[in-house]
Formats: structure tokens, C-alpha cells, sequence
């Protein structure tokens, strides 16, 4: 007997290499398990309780870890199937199998992909680059032109039966340009605002909140009677067609057909010549994705030829011909150390999640936004949960909702302060608002908000002033308001740490620059309740000084386009409060003198409201605004039947859908330059 087989059992697991096989083994089935368990949640019930990345980390490692141990590979694993199907619907056999996508995360995966396919072939292969919609992937049959079947994905063998539900989404041709027969696959998704309505408005009824734009998409689909789904904002965009016996050779060839035959084809499409084209492709949406009415979450890159696809075939899971570049992820879950509450310039307390530093989207996040103390009730968000956070472009990152946990109910439910954190005067509710005010106008921390607000870009945009510089000059009682800074001298600043000549002239003349600022970020600055920078706008386009906008009666205020009842009122009070008249005075008084905002160049726009959308080539939509008022028009942020023109440029986003779906007309940027012209 040989001496290993005289150990024992105990004994030989002890040995290295077989403990290491066996606990890689034991790995296997912990991940399997783990995944199946999120397909579940994710596929069926919609709520999944990991995120996206979460779940593609394990996944990545499970099959490195199958690739490394063959033996522990079993038929039933996760990396072998496709999705999940539920009960709900009749189940279908899909006559064409659907099939997942192998993900990339980087130029080197992506590079190596390309090698493989390309070895056999010798030569660099064309790829499409499309963006990767973040929905629910259908197949629909058509029969001499008609939309007879509309199945889900389901686990790619079986889906599910939804044809009456499909029946109701526009994008869904209910009939073909021409008496095709041929089966498509698409990816049904809902705008993102859209998304966000839908989550509004379950809010006040109680009705399922959906944690994004791809679960309210699919849970919308899903349902049993589909005059739900009628009500659902739901779109499609097609991404293949299956032509047999076709004249068809490349699969961007197929997607112009598609068009032609009346499918929604995402018109951000690129043939590429290798897979350089590609990686440019990635890096360029990888920000621009943001500026898109509808989630993307990568870029499925295509080979061409269909009939080398056909050659490359097919893995158990996924196309051999395709693969997906997966962005940087925009949730991801980590622990809520702290509520930290601030008070902002109306008052108003805001909680701040502190969270345990993670990666996301590329920089380190250690807060988030919290929204009000409605919404950590409605979340039960406690201190100690594991929580999904969100960042989508500029907009800080915010929290979403807390993930399932055993560990959530032995936490201490969350209780709102009863008195503010900076001046400790108690908080009260205002009538109609959401939060908690504070109403001291001595707080320190409101009156330091104020003045950042005041100093801020979209106000009087003033250079080298900081939320730190701010709260210095507020400890050395050098301001307590922002008529205060106007009243800063050079000696006054170099008193401040840190600051020496240079800056301190630095800080004094852009302080000065700002007395004559345009009249709009003056209305900005003042932080008049319900006053942004768009209504602002609008309020300098009707009074020419401040003077006249503060004499204005409430009737008046009340009849310009886009400013309510309630706005109106808002506006009346501030400027019938004593405090304020004497602050505008003493601003007055120390010169501040908006400038007068540049006359019309011409009335052609008179009367004319556009909503703009989209990245237009030869101006920005600042400048574009800027056109549109200086030719006596007007813009608004939202479509509606009042919209005269949708100015769209390129990847324009659910306004566009809206537009069209309202009849408002659309114009290019080159008819907008041509209707200027005139
Ligand atoms: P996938 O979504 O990563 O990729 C395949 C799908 O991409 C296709 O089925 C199709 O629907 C879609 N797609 C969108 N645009 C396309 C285009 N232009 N061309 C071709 N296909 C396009 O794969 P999957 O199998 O549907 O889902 C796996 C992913 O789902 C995971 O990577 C993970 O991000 C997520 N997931 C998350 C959880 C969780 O618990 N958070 C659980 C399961 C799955």
C-alpha cells in the first residue's frame, strides 16, 4: 500500500495541494449557488439583492476557477445556462436558441478576443459597435408581415409568452413595410425618465419601486394583463434579424434592412475595420453614454461577415462572433458607516449617507446622497446596512436601496433629528414640502450655505471663493451674509490663513467682477424659495432691473409662461420681506449693478418655445439658448404639446421620443441655422 493511502481521510486533506483542490472545489459550489440564487431574484422576482458588479465578479470567477479545475464543471452551472424562466406565462420553445454575451472589461480582453477570432482567418475582421441596451432581450416572429409571436429570452432555449404585451409598445411593428417573414430579437427598455415617473409615482401609491431602468423594464413587460403595460412607457431597440435563405451578407447590412422594414435600429451603429475602431468606440461612449435618454451598460462588439459568425459559432452560453465591453459599473453596494446631517441655504436638513470608501465609476466614493428623512423611512435604510449606491455622470452618487441582509433587522431603525445639528434650534415641516427645517436665519451652517450658493457657478460665479474659504472668513467674523463680501478689503484677507498677496488680490477683484454680473444670476444668487437658475432666466427676460421684478404684483408674476402660482407668491413674499429689501439695498449701495442682458437681435422667435436635446456639431446648447432668446424665443426643459420645435442633436434622448409621440416638430441643426438665417 502505498504511503498515501495508510493516511487518514483527515490526514490527506491536510496535504497542501489536495486541501487547495478541495476547498477550490467546495468554492465551485458556493459560487453556483450563490449565482443561482441571484439569477432568481434578478430574472424572476426582478429584485436582486446584488449588484450588477457583484455579480460579475463572482461570475468571472467561477469560470476562471472552472477553467482551472475541468473535473468540478457540471452541466447545471451557471456558466453553462442562460437567464431563468418563471411560471407566470405560457412557456415557448424558441425555434432559434438565445444566447448571452462573454464580457470584456479592458483593451487587453478586448484585443484578445479579436486575436482569436481572427487567427483562423488571417486577416483583420470588420466588427459593428453597438451600444449595449440595459432591458430585456425578446425575439418576435413576423409572418408574411405580421407580428404573430413575442417571446422573452428566458433561459435561451424557453421563454415566456408575451405577445399581448409586446402588442403594445410602438416600437414593436404590428406590420412590416414588406410581407417579410423573419424572426428578430430586440431589447425592450424604458427611458430613464420615464423610470424615474414610474418610482414617483409608487411612491405615493405604494406600488412596487423599481431599483432601475432594465427591472422596471422587464417587471412592466412582465405582467399578466397587459392594459398595465399599455400604461408603461416602454421602447425597443432592434439588434438582429434572422434571414434565412437571404441575399443578407453582413449583419450591418441586416440592421439597415431592418430600418428599411420599419424596426427601431440604435442610431449610434459603427462599422469598424478592426478592433482598433472598436476600443475608440468604447473610450468615446464610456462618458457619452450619459447624455442618452435610456441605460447602456457596455458595447457589443459584432464580426460582420455572417457567414464567418456562422463559423465561429457558438460556446454553451454565448456567441463565439461577439462580445460585450462592459463599462465601469454605475452601482455598487458597500456598508453605510453614518447619517451625517448639513443644513443648506433654505434651511433645509440634508442626510448624507458616509459610507465605506468603494470604487465606482471610476473615482472613490465615500458619500451619498440620502434625499430626505421620507426617503430613508420609506428604504428602511439603517446605519450598519450594506447599501447599493448609484453615480450616473456629474450627479453625485446616491443611495437606491439596501440590500437584503440577516444582519438588517438586528440594526437600529433610523430616527430623524429632532433639532438642527448646527445651531440645535428644533426643526419644523414646512406645508407641502418634503424635510425637515431649520428656521433660525443666525445658523451658522445656513447662513455659510447661502453664501456658497451665492458664490457658486450657477449663480454669481465667483473665482476663488470655496465652501473652506467661506467658513474661515465666518469664524473670523469677517461676513455673516453675502452683501458682507463686497465689503472684504485686500488687508481683510491677508489676515486669512494661508493667503497671501496674490491670492488675496486673486479673491478681492473677482469679487468685484461679479457687482456686474447679468440680472438673471442675481435672481439666481438670492436663493428666493422655488427660484432656480431656469426660472431666473425667465424672470430676466420679462423685468429689466431688480427694482422692477421687485415692484411686480403677483398677478402679473403669476401670468408669465412657466412660473405657477405657488412660484409667484414665493417671489412676491421675498421681496415684500424687510430683511431682504434692506440687503438689496446695501448691495446697492456697495455697487452691485447687474449689467442689462443683450437686447434681441430679432423677434423671429417671438412666441416660439423649443425644448433642446441631444449634441448638436457646431454650437453647444448653452449657445444654442443663447440663439433662440437673442431672437425673442424661449426654452423650456420638457416637452409638451406647447413645444413649438424639438431642436435634436446627435443621440438625442426620450425628449426626441416625446416629441414624436406629442407631433411636435423636429429640427435639425441645420434647419435650425437655416431658420435663423431667415
Ligand atoms: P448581458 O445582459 O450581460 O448580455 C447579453 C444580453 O445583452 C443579450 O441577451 C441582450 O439582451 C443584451 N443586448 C443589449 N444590447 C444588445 C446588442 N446591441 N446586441 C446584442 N445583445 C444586446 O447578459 P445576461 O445573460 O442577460 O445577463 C447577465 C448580466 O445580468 C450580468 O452580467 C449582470 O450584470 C446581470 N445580472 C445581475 C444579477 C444580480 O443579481 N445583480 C443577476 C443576474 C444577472
Amino acid at each position: 500500500m502505498s504511503e498515501i493511502k495508510q493516511q487518514s481521510l483527515f490526514e490527506q486533506f491536510e496535504q497542501t495541494d489536495i486541501k487547495e483542490d478541495y476547498s477550490k472545489k467546495e468554492r465551485i459550489e458556493i459560487l453556483k449557488d450563490e449565482i443561482n440564487k441571484s439569477n432568481y431574484k434578478y430574472y424572476v422576482e426582478e429584485n436582486p439583492y446584488l449588484s450588477d458588479f457583484e455579480y460579475d465578479q463572482m461570475f468571472a470567477e467561477l469560470k476562471a476557477l472552472e477553467e482551472e479545475f475541468p473535473q468540478y464543471k457540471t452541466p447545471d452551472s451557471p456558466t453553462q445556462r442562460v437567464g431563468s424562466i418563471s411560471e407566470k406565462f405560457f412557456s415557448h420553445k424558441h425555434k432559434y436558441r438565445l444566447y448571452s454575451l462573454d464580457n470584456t472589461y479592458n483593451e487587453e480582453e478586448l484585443k484578445t478576443w479579436y486575436e482569436r477570432v481572427c487567427k483562423e482567418y488571417e486577416k483583420e475582421l470588420e466588427l459593428v459597435c453597438e451600444l449595449k441596451i440595459d432591458g430585456l432581450a425578446i425575439a418576435l416572429t413576423y409572418e408574411n408581415g405580421l407580428f404573430t409571436l413575442g417571446v422573452t429570452r428566458g433561459d435561451g432555449v424557453t421563454g415566456e409568452n408575451i405577445t399581448p404585451n409586446l402588442k403594445t409598445i410602438k416600437a414593436v411593428p404590428l406590420k412590416l413595410f414588406k410581407p417579410e417573414s423573419l424572426e428578430v430579437r430586440g431589447e425592450i427598455y424604458m427611458p430613464k425618465s420615464s423610470f424615474e415617473k414610474l418610482n414617483e409615482e409608487a411612491l405615493k401609491t405604494g406600488d412596487k419601486i423599481f431599483a432601475n431602468p432594465r427591472n422596471a423594464a422587464s417587471g412592466s413587460l412582465r405582467q399578466l394583463d397587459s392594459t398595465i403595460t399599455a400604461k408603461r412607457d416602454l421602447s425597443m431597440f432592434t439588434y438582429t434579424g434572422i434571414f434565412e435563405d437571404s441575399e443578407i451578407k453582413t449583419h450591418y447590412e441586416g440592421m439597415e434592412y431592418l430600418k428599411k422594414l420599419g424596426f427601431k435600429v440604435n442610431p449610434n451603429i459603427r462599422l469598424v475595420k478592426n478592433i482598433q475602431g472598436a476600443i475608440e468606440y468604447c473610450k468615446e461612449w464610456e462618458t457619452k453614454r450619459f447624455e442618452l435618454g435610456y441605460a447602456t451598460d457596455g458595447v457589443v462588439i459584432k464580426v460582420n461577415d455572417i457567414a464567418i459568425q456562422k463559423d465561429l459559432g457558438y460556446t454553451a452560453r454565448a456567441p463565439k462572433w461577439a462580445t460585450a465591453f462592459k463599462f465601469p459599473p454605475e452601482e455598487v453596494s458597500t456598508k453605510l458607516l453614518d447619517i451625517e446631517l448639513n443644513t443648506g441655504k433654505t434651511g433645509v436638513i440634508t442626510p448624507v449617507a458616509i459610507l465605506e470608501p468603494v470604487q465606482l465609476g471610476g473615482s472613490t466614493v465615500s458619500r451619498a446622497s440620502l434625499h430626505n428623512f421620507d426617503e430613508i423611512q420609506r428604504l428602511d435604510i439603517r446605519i450598519g446596512d450594506t447599501v447599493l449606491i448609484k453615480k450616473a455622470a456629474e450627479i453625485i452618487p446616491k443611495v437606491i436601496k439596501v440590500m437584503e441582509s440577516d444582519n438588517h433587522n438586528n440594526l437600529p431603525v433610523y430616527l430623524p433629528p429632532k433639532v438642527c445639528p448646527a445651531c440645535g434650534s428644533p426643526l419644523t415641516e414646512r406645508d407641502g414640502e418634503v424635510g425637515l427645517y431649520c428656521n433660525n436665519p443666525d445658523c451658522t451652517q445656513l447662513m455659510c450655505a447661502k453664501i456658497e450658493y451665492w458664490v457658486s457657478k450657477e449663480a454669481m460665479d465667483i473665482e476663488f471663493v470655496g465652501p473652506s474659504l467661506i467658513q474661515q472668513l465666518y469664524d473670523k467674523e469677517f461676513i455673516s451674509n453675502p452683501v458682507d463680501l463686497y465689503r472684504l478689503t485686500i488687508d481683510d484677507l491677508l489676515k486669512l490663513d494661508n493667503i497671501k498677496e496674490k491670492s488675496a488680490s486673486n479673491i478681492y477683484n473677482s469679487i468685484q467682477e461679479s457687482k456686474n454680473r447679468p440680472l438673471n444670476r442675481l435672481v439666481t444668487a438670492l436663493g428666493i424659495r422655488h427660484v432656480g437658475k431656469e426660472t431666473a432666466d425667465i424672470l430676466s427676460e420679462e423685468y429689466p432691473s431688480i427694482d422692477d421684478l421687485a415692484m411686480a404684483d403677483l398677478d402679473s408674476l403669476a401670468n408669465i409662461e412657466g412660473i405657477g402660482v405657488i412660484i409667484a407668491q414665493s417671489i412676491y413674499d421675498y421681496f415684500r420681506n424687510e430683511n431682504n429689501t434692506k440687503m438689496l439695498e446695501e448691495l446697492k449701495s456697495l455697487g452691485l449693478d447687474p449689467k442689462e442682458k443683450a437686447k434681441a437681435k430679432s423677434n423671429i422667435l417671438e412666441g416660439k418655445t423649443f425644448v433642446l436635446t441631444g449634441t448638436l456639431e457646431n454650437m453647444t446648447r448653452d449657445e444654442a439658448s443663447s440663439i433662440i432668446k437673442s431672437h425673442g424665443g424661449k426654452t423650456s426643459s420638457s416637452v409638451s404639446k406647447n413645444t413649438s420645435y424639438v431642436l435634436a442633436g446627435a443621440n438625442a434622448g426620450s425628449k426626441l421620443d416625446k416629441a414624436q409621440n406629442l407631433g411636435v416638430i423636429i429640427l435639425t441643426e441645420e434647419d435650425f441655422l437655416e431658420m435663423i438665417k431667415e
